[in-house]
């Protein structure tokens, strides 16, 4: 873990529709070499949440990146920060290649990597990211050909070109076979060794395999937090998930 990474502190986050209150004073750390899990049932607010830390919800409160507020700043400054995210859907351009889409996402980088007088063609982190995803052998491929696993694997490597030190990735294995859903957690857990990893998922199975901390939200609020084991033997969650 590179000095200085206290990871992600949130704290009293707020988001109101109108009315109605979606996220109501959440607070959440999310430490780093984690991979800390935000689960909870449909509409518990774990969008929203994801959405107000990464500046594309209006919120109050605080989101503290190693003790620097970050809340309410700019989207594209925030990637600069190191906080990057990936959506359900993929947002790569599906006619260019693997390689293309990763440059793309280097370009921002570049200005800075070209004042540090650097000479060659490419990106070192285009090179770690490929390896990181093992997406080495598609780089030549248009990403629309790609599996849907391999997608999000490119939507990965794409923030860790970024520079990321916060990932967070909403249901990465959607719609994934069980053999990319496995190697999904491997990467995540490969990933978190420099980084702070946030995953708000629906899979029971895949959150119990994989996660090092869990947040259940229920209606705006957390419900509980803590370890897997503590967490799903939590009677208000079970309530929660059972109906009971
Ligand atoms: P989750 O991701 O846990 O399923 P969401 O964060 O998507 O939950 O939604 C939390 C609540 O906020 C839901 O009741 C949802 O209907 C409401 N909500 C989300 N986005 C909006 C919006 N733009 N306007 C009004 N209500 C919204």
């Amino acid at each position: 873990t590179p000095a200085g990474n206290t990871g992600l502190a949130v704290r009293d986050l707020t988001v109101r529709f109108g009315p109605f209150t979606a996220v109501d004073g959440v607070d959440l750390d999310f430490a780093p070499d984690t991979v800390h899990f935000l689960i909870g049932p449909n509409g518990a607010g774990k969008t929203t949440c994801v959405d107000a830390i990464t500046g594309l919800s209006k919120a109050t409160g605080s989101v503290r990146l190693d003790g620097q507020e970050v809340l309410g700043i700019p989207v594209r400054k925030l990637a600069r920060q190191g906080i990057g995210r990936t959506f359900q859907t993929a947002t790569l351009f599906e006619n260019l290649t693997v390689l293309q889409n990763l440059d793309i996402a280097a370009g921002m980088h570049r200005s800075r990597w070209s004042l540090l007088g650097a000479r060659s063609r490419i990106d070192p982190a285009i090179d770690e990211a490929l390896e990181d995803t093992g997406l080495g052998h598609v780089i030549d491929r248009p990403a629309g050909i790609l599996s849907h696993g391999q997608k999000q694997w490119v939507e990965i490597a794409m923030l860790l070109v970024q520079r990321a030190k916060v990932l967070l990735l909403d249901e990465p294995v959607a719609g994934m076979s069980h053999d990319e859903r496995q190697a999904t957690g491997e990467l995540l857990h490969r990933l978190k060794r420099e980084r702070t990893v946030i995953v708000v998922e629906h899979d029971m199975d895949f959150m119990r395999q994989f996660a090092s901390e869990v947040t259940v939200l229920h209606q705006g609020k957390v419900l509980s937090a803590g370890s897997v084991d503590a967490v799903t033997s939590d009677p208000r969650v079970q309530q929660v998930y059972l109906g009971s």
